[in-house]
């Protein structure tokens, strides 16, 4: 008999493993590895992915499979043997690593029904539900209150329960219809209709000169009905052709043409080109300064490799998925470009997943989960900005889109580009160490000077009376800008505190009532909100701890900066972006373009316009504050500071008009600020990397973070105490066990948390051991309440 070994979608410690199942054997010719199949489990029926395909002599007694959800497998081998690796690297769940690479509408959709089985006459109530039905919904019956009632019948067997599986996606179909005759007889049959006809008439004179020829409905221009009564009278055909879901829909791009790569840029194009050449696996490491023709090298490359027949990946960060840069890989490549970002609606995500799986497209352009494109012949793996921390996943499956990229690039033989202004720590030491292969592009193209940086110290303002949010330096630039009619960018970095509501008498900070942080002031519907767990209540007019009435809003939002922008300059015109401007869908573009189309003078905003901007005419950027990141309780504070100024600094002059940047700041002496402002990668990579030595960080160690959660603090610190007390043991001296220690937001959504850091070098026991630590609380289960995480490699340790 044929037996298929299925991941069940089952996210337990316990089903963690392959069950068989048969296959029975009308499928035997149509089951794969790689598909996914509709098998019973327990009372159910799940979705499952079919791992491989046994074949044994004796038949043993196994469930069938009930069917396969897919004509072809969704995941080929090199995606299947990925997921075991993914696995076994970030210790989660098999079906997770497979779920991760699919669309979110490839998801299962689960649904009960309850049916009339008509062997037990029906309870008067339940009949009444039911209503002369033989099937309802479970949710019915559940709004009825009805579910002891039906529990019963169930046992005494009147009514039957039934699950059933289904994909979300929904694949767009229109309707199309063609003209039967040929073109002689539909001249004739036009004479020959009846006049009161007139629309049907009408309809059919519209198919002359394009009998034969499939046309959707939509532009023929006539009706449902006639439609109908014209198929009916066989003068028409009609079929559903499916369609994809556009989201570039109505845009032109105007194809461009590659650029003449400069001397520094042709060095370092040509080791990547002999590797695609070669097709040999080897990571580059492409350091290069804001504007210096990364990308031009980018689109250059993947040119040869398409030439060869393969494919490519681009990684992106969300936050610099933006049209501007999607339109550049757009206009080199038109069709062969599939871009897949959070914008998307989740039909539009799985039209663009099929084009990419059916090689529709060549390219693609994504953000984190791109990684996962289900190409088969990748002749490239590009990865814009590799230092974001957004390429690490948050949740399981936690893993991290290079150490992805690296994986399947090694299986291809193909490189991959790690590109950016300001490489990771761990990236240039792996560089250093000739792990990867450093490329650097250390100018501007045509010689573009970086721009001038000052740096303003906002203590000495406040002591000379400056008590507003601009230094003087940096307001008088913002007021020449304007006079020459130049644009200016505001970054204000809102990452680490947000807008929230203090006292002035008692210094009293609303705190979310579940979470240990304080809450967000929305000034729109005047809110307190807590960002961790969604808890929402109206902001207070008097201090609930002292009654006084200065209680009032703090911290410097965006819409702050601009009203007092406004009021010191009435006449500038501004466009804010924030995640209050930027909610509704295409609006990040829509204001952009407006920005790029000088219709203002000011950009204001968030994170969101530190990446990827690219105008002519903005010769000012100005950060507002640049040490709000500095003192976040995080060893990587001052790395992302240097990066986010670096950033930013980039976005001017980077055409023919120089540009000037000011920093203000608290701590004008810090290293990173000061190195920031000098564009100096190298410096700041030897001071921090000293910084790291000594606190025995990454790159030097490497980590894994241990949370535990409990409703009660005690649970939570004494089982937290519990798991290092059993790691201690299992690990060599050389490993440090930091903790354990309540987390920095030590409570979330009423859960006390409790966190344990482990430093080590080589530790070969450690993923077995934490793996352990995972399923031993797995085993109790949910009983006990408490919540046990484990991070490698971790990028958030709040
Ligand atoms: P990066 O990605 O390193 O920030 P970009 O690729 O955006 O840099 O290039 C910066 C600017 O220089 C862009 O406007 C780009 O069109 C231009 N550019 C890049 N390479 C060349 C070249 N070889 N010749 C002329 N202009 C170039
Ligand atoms: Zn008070
Ligand atoms: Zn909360």
């Amino acid at each position: 008999m044929k037996i298929a070994s299925v991941i069940v979608d089952v996210a337990v410690m316990q089903t963690d493993r392959p069950f068989d199942y048969e296959i029975p054997p009308a499928w035997e010719d149509v089951i794969q590895p790689g598909m996914r199949v509709i098998v019973p489990f327990g009372p159910r029926h799940v979705q499952g992915f079919v791992l491989e395909i046994k074949e044994e002599q004796e038949s043993r007694k196994l469930k069938p499979i009930v069917e396969p959800m897919d004509i072809v497998p969704v995941l080929n081998k090199e995606l299947l043997s990925l997921a075991d690796w993914l696995t076994a690297e970030s210790l989660c769940f098999k079906i997770s690593a497979l779920q991760v690479m699919l669309p979110a509408a490839m998801k299962a959709k689960y649904s009960k029904q309850i049916r009339v089985t008509g062997f037990a006459p029906l309870s008067l109530s339940v009949q009444s539900l039911f209503n002369g039905r033989d099937e309802i919904a479970w949710e019915e019956a559940a709004e009825a209150g009805a579910l002891s009632e039906i529990r019963k019948e169930v046992k005494k067997g009147s009514l039957d329960v039934l699950y059933s599986v289904k994909s979300k996606g929904r694949k767009k179909t229109v309707r199309m219809v063609k003209c039967r005759l040929s073109e002689k007889l539909l001249n004739e049959t036009v004479q020959s209709m009846p006049k009161n006809a007139l629309k049907q008439v009408e309809a059919m004179q519209f198919f002359l000169g394009r009998t034969g020829e499939w046309i959707p409905l939509k532009e023929t221009g006539m009706s449902s009905a006639v439609a109908k009564a014209l198929i009916d009278k066989e003068l028409l055909e009609e079929k559903q052709e499916e369609m994809y879901r556009d989201p570039l829909a109505g845009r032109t791009f105007t194809p461009d043409t590659p650029l003449v790569l400069t001397d520094m840029q042709q060095a370092a194009i040509e080791p990547i080109l002999e590797k695609v050449k070669e097709e040999k696996a080897e990571t580059f490491l492409l350091h290069g300064v804001t504007g210096s023709g990364k990308t031009e090298i980018y689109l250059q490359s993947i040119s040869e490799v398409l030439k060869k027949g393969q494919e490519a990946i681009v990684l992106v960060p969300e936050i610099s998925l933006t049209p501007q840069m999607t339109d550049r890989f757009k206009q080199r490549f038109g069709n062969d470009v599939a871009v897949l970002h959070s914008g998307l609606s989740t039909g539009e995500k799985y039209d663009e997943w099929r084009k990419i799986s059916r090689k529709e497209v060549k390219v693609v352009v994504g953000a984190r989960s791109a990684v996962f494109a289900p190409f088969e012949n990748i002749g490239l793996i590009i990865i814009d900005e590799e230092h974001e921390t957004s390429y690490k996943q948050e949740e399981n499956p936690r893993y991290h889109a290079r150490d992805v990229a690296i994986w399947r690039a090694g299986f291809y033989g193909c490189p991959v580009i790690l590109g950016s202004a300001t490489p990771s720590l761990e990236s240039f030491a792996r560089a250093q160490k000739g792990v990867y292969t450093l490329l650097t592009l250390a100018e501007r193209v045509n010689d573009r000077p970086l721009p001038a940086v000052d740096i303003v110290d906002m203590r000495e303002e406040l002591r000379e009376g400056n008590r507003s949010m601009f230094s003087r330096n940096l307001f008088d630039k913002i007021k020449d800008r304007l006079e020459k009619g130049e644009q200016t960018v505001l970054f204000l970095n809102k990452r680490g505190y947000s807008s929230f509501i203090m006292c002035r008498d008692c210094g009293y900070v609303p705190e979310c009532p579940n979470c240990d942080v304080s809450m967000t002031y929305h000034r729109h519907r005047h809110q307190l909100k807590c960002h961790y767990c969604g808890h929402e209540e109206p902001s207070p007019n008097v201090c609930p701890e002292c009654t006084s009435e200065h209680i009032r809003h703090f911290g410097t939002g965006t819409q702050k900066v601009e009203e007092e922008l406004l009021k010191l300059l009435p006449e500038a015109r501004i466009i804010r972006m924030d995640v209050d401007t930027t909610g509704t869908k295409g609006a990040h573009e829509r204001l952009l373009k407006k920005f790029a189309q000088k219709e203002a003078d000011i950009l204001l905003g968030t994170q969101m316009i530190a990446k990827g901007l690219d105008f002519p005419d903005i010769t000012l950027v100005g950060v507002l504050s640049a040490d709000t990141m500095l003192h976040l309780p995080d060893f990587r504070a001052s790395e992302k500071t240097f990066q986010l100024l670096t950033q930013v600094s980039g976005r001017a002059g980077r055409h023919t008009l120089p540009g000037e940047v000011v920093i203000q700041t608290y701590t004008p002496e810090h290293y990173s600020i000061q190195l920031a402002a000098d564009q100096h990668y190298e410096s700041f990579y030897e001071q921090e990397m000293q910084m790291r030595k000594m606190g025995g960080y990454p790159p030097f160690y490497y980590l894994a973070l241990i949370t535990v959660s409990h409703e009660e603090a005690i649970m939570a610190s004494s089982e937290a105490n519990k798991i290092v007390m059993n790691i201690k043991p299992e690990l060599s001296p050389a490993a440090v066990v930091l903790g354990p220690v309540a987390s920095p937001i030590s409570r979330i959504n009423n859960r006390y948390r409790w966190q344990c850091l482990i430093k080590y070098k080589r530790e070969p026991k450690l993923g077995a051991v934490l793996k352990q630590v995972l399923e031993h609380y797995a085993k109790q289960g949910k009983s006990n309440g408490l919540m046990v995480s484990v991070d490698i490699h971790p990028y958030v340790l709040m």
